[in-house]
């Protein structure tokens, strides 16, 4: 499915491309960056099963009791280890990872003082190509309607322009016909 929700597209997009690395018997390491309500650590928590594990990041409370309210209802909590600590730490916590998602901006309904930086986010963002294996993804979607948003957005664009093309590949996806700086998404694999 590609074609409507964005975080849905971008998780169709990852059961593609994640798909022999999940084949394999090898147990599949993956990082979700930024918890949330707990929704993409959930569908990762099922896309890379009970040998798998996923480590799940937020600098809020609430996301993380969330996320750990959404885990239990669906019996998901066994694989899944819940930091609350920045994304921009994730090399503490984790040594190589198939898979990191990024979902950035505020939680709707949270405290907006929560939001993702541009100083934290290009650190992780730094990390995670670090911590990836060959072949593995990294997703990340930019919100940037709101104050601060652009700047992060233009911080996104630079680093992953700047990118060797011998040692990544970089897609990027937008709505081009919506209004009010729909979401871009940005995909980023490691050769
Ligand atoms: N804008 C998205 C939701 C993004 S949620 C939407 O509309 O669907 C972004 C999450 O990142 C929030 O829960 C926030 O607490 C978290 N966050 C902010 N800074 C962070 C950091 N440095 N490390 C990890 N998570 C962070």
């Amino acid at each position: 499915m590609i074609f409507g929700s964005i975080t849905r597209m971008v998780q169709s997009i990852i059961k593609e491309e994640m798909q022999a690395v999940l084949l394999s018997d090898k147990p599949v390491v993956v990082v979700d960056g930024t918890m949330g309500n707990g929704n993409d650590t959930l569908f990762l928590s099922q896309l890379v099963g009970n040998d798998g594990r996923v480590y799940a990041f937020d600098v809020q409370d609430m996301a993380v009791t969330n996320t750990e309210k959404l885990l239990e209802t669906h019996e998901a909590t066994d694989n899944v280890t819940l930091i609350k600590s920045g994304h921009e730490t994730m090399d503490e916590y984790v040594n190589e990872a198939s898979l990191i998602m990024f979902n950035l901006g505020y939680l709707p309904r949270a405290d907006h003082k929560f939001i993702t930086k541009p100083k934290t986010t290009i650190m992780a963002l730094d990390k995670s190509l670090t911590l990836l294996t060959k072949k593995g993804l990294l997703t990340l979607i930019s919100y940037y309607g709101h104050e601060g948003g652009m700047e992060e957005k233009e911080a996104v664009d630079d680093f992953v322009s700047a990118l060797d093309p011998k040692e990544f590949e970089v897609l990027q996806i937008h709505k081009a016909n919506r209004p009010n700086n729909p979401p871009i998404v940005t995909l980023i694999r490691k050769n």
